[in-house]
Formats: structure tokens, sequence, C-alpha cells
């Protein structure tokens, strides 16, 4: 067990399917932190506003509808061995929030100002005993300021779509690097135009561009990072 005192949050943001989540979980298992995967819990408010009817055909949000049911909507993580599965209200929908018909209704929900008060509060709680590495698109600005380590993935948008292709196609979806690409130039714009805590790089962030490296470049990377933190 590391030291309690250099117990640290280390903040994780970028762009969509820039390759931050592989890289948060990995740095996370390495040196025993736990792991909050923040897109999930926006992914599974927006499961739950589809489910529940509370997306229009015209991809709007009913979004007083959604406020009112977000005290019902409760998120959780199971862990077992190196899986890690979103539970929502107790049920696990990690595979559901995945698939492309979630992922174009997400950044709509997660413009939504009540919602990310919600799932704000929700983050800082998982983070109250530090020792928590996090990825997001706001964990650096807005979740933890104060976070002792941040780092600012990015890729060019056609790398991150091409990585989502063969994730997806490796799950047995059926997509297309047109949709793929389209979905994550869409969530780009409305991540970095949004009113509510958008997109930014925070001034005091590392860049981090992954497009030449491999995972494990891109994990001994963060990893001497994070040492030099604690040192
Ligand atoms: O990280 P991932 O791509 O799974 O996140 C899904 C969506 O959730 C993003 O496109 C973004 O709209 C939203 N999100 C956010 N703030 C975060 C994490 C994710 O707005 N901290």
């Amino acid at each position: 067990m590391r030291d309690n005192k250099k117990r640290i949050i280390i903040a994780i943001d970028g762009y969509s399917s820039s390759g931050k989540s592989s890289m948060a979980r990995a740095l996370a298992r390495s040196i025993g932190y736990r792991y909050i995967d923040s897109g999930a819990m926006y992914r599974a408010v927006t499961l739950y506003a589809m489910r529940h009817d509370m997306i229009n055909p015209d991809g709007s949000v009913n979004v007083g509808v959604l406020t009112d049911a977000l005290p019902s909507i409760n998120i959780d993580f199971n862990v077992d061995g190196d899986c890690q599965s979103t539970m929502l209200n107790g049920e696990n929908v990690e595979k559901e929030i995945r698939q492309l018909p979630v992922s174009n209704n997400v950044s709509s929900v997660a413009a939504i100002p009540a919602v990310r008060h919600h799932l704000v509060a929700m983050q800082q709680d998982f983070g109250r005993l530090r020792g928590v590495v996090m990825d997001g698109r706001d964990i650096g600005t807005t979740v933890f300021p104060d976070a002792e380590l941040k780092i600012f993935v990015n890729a060019p948008a056609e790398t991150r779509a091409q990585r989502r292709v063969n994730e997806l196609l490796e799950k047995g979806e059926t997509v297309t690097y047109e949709e793929v690409l389209a979905n994550v130039q869409n969530r780009d714009h409305i991540d970095e135009t949004r009113a509510e805590s958008p997109l930014r790089r925070a001034t005091d962030a590392i860049d981090f561009d992954n497009s030449d490296m491999t995972i494990d470049e891109q994990n001994r990377a963060l990893l001497s990072l994070f040492n030099k933190t604690v040192s």
C-alpha cells in the first residue's frame, strides 16, 4: 500500500474517444487507485431518459421531467477483478450505454445544468478520500480544480473515430466509419460550446497527444507523470 499522505486526485480530460478511459483505467490499476468513468455516468442518465421517453423524436430533451427524476437515478460502479461495470439503479447497463443510440443523445443530456450539478456532486463524493483517477471533460476544471495531476488528452477526430470503430467492431457492433466520425465531431462541438462547464483544457493541465503512441507507451508516460507528482 502506498503512503496515505500521498494519495492524490488525477483528472484526465479530453475529447470523445481519445483513449482517456483506457489510460485512466490502466493507471488506476497499476497504482491501486479507484477509477471513475464520469462519461459512463452521463451515459447512464441518458439511457434512463431514453427508457422513460424523456427524449423527443427531434433529439430534444424533456428537461423538466428529467430534472424531477434525478433524485431517483442512482449510479454506481461494480468492480469484478479487472472488469468494471456501470450500474443504473442496481442494473448492469455497461453494454447498453456504449451503443450508438446512447452516444447520439448523451451530449444533449450532458449539456443540461441540473444533470451536471447532480453528477458533479456524485463525482466529488467518489473523490472525497482522494486516491482516485477520474476521466471526463470537466474534471480538472470543475469537479476537482484542486487535482494534483491534470492531463488533457487529444488526437485528431479522424484518429479517434477510427479507434472507436475498431473497438465497436471488436464488440460485434455494426457501425460505419462515417457515422462514428459524425458522432465524434458532433459530440466535440456540443461539449465545447455548451454554457455549463464546457470542455476546456485546465490552464495547469499537461497536454498529452497520444495519436502516435502505443497503449504501452501511453501507460508508461502516465505512470511516470504520476510518480513525478507524488515524489
Ligand atoms: O467519455 P465519454 O465519451 O463516454 O462521455 C460521453 C459524453 O458524456 C461526452 O460526449 C460528453 O458529452 C459527456 N461528458 C461530459 N462531462 C464529463 C464526461 C462526459 O459532459 N465529465
